[in-house]
């Protein structure tokens, strides 16, 4: 039985506003104020962005190519990518992680420039959840997003995604592994709920049948894991 309310989002939202905006700035800054826990974790997203990264240029350069960071919290991929040429457009349910991201991108791509015109295509940053997004985009990537749904809406937002995307579209997931599935039972990995909203995990077999559903493959997967941090990484194309 579906054990989920129609409520997910805002909960999401207003976590990401508040106390999980504090958290993950942290762990997805460089500051040394972070705990063993969370120094793992930002080790493990930090394999997840370059791993992108290494995902997105393999197929050529992304000089001039339209990239939509659907879900950017922080700009941990945004950035990079603007720094490799993309034209980006960045999009947060959090109006906290949006502004944050902004501020970063500012200071990471544009500050020290004499002349502007060197320097790379700043991301357009938006509050907008990604339901809601619409547009065209060469690639779109939702990284570590999809966590915070249960797999009944990820199929949507996938879905949703996938119409946005003309040639890939780059996701990552928890999966759900019998470890993995042990482990969060268990509670080691995630908060009580007074700190942290739910955590959702997603077989591959699912995000490939959602994908499949209308009318994508997975051509390129990846796994990151690092003890207290798991990600699926996959690249689909349509079909
Ligand atoms: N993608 C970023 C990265 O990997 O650095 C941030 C990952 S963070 C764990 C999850 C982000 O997804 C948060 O910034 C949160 O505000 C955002 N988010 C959650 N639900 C969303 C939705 N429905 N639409 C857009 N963004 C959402």
């Amino acid at each position: 039985a579906e054990e989920v309310g129609g409520d997910d989002k805002e909960v999401v939202r207003e976590y990401f506003n508040n106390s999980g905006f504090q958290r993950w700035k942290k762990i997805y800054g460089e500051t040394d104020d972070v705990n063993r826990v969370q120094k793992d974790i930002r080790l493990g997203h930090s394999k997840t962005v370059e791993n992108a990264i290494t995902m997105l240029t393999d197929d050529g350069s992304l000089r001039g190519v339209t990239v939509c960071d659907a879900g950017c919290g922080t700009g941990s991929l945004s950035i990079p990518l603007a720094k490799e040429g993309a034209i980006v457009t960045a999009t947060d349910i959090s109006a906290a992680m949006v502004a944050e991201a902004q501020k970063q991108a500012e200071e990471q791509l544009l500050a020290g420039k004499d002349d502007l015109s060197q320097a790379p295509v700043m991301p357009k940053f938006e509050v907008k959840d990604l339901e809601s997004l619409d547009g065209k985009y060469h690639t779109v990537v939702c990284l570590d997003v999809l966590i915070h749904y249960p797999q009944s809406k990820a199929d949507g937002m996938i879905a949703h995604l996938a119409s946005l995307a003309e040639n890939r579209l780059i996701l990552s997931f928890a999966p759900k592994t019998f470890y993995y599935d042990i482990l969060k039972r268990i509670g080691e990995l995630f908060p009580g709920p007074s700190k942290a909203t739910r955590a959702y995990l997603h077989s591959e077999a699912d995000v490939e049948r959602a994908l499949q559903k209308v009318g994508w493959k997975i051509n390129k997967r990846g796994l990151i894991t690092t003890q207290f941090y798991f990600a699926k990484l996959v690249e689909a194309v349509p079909a």
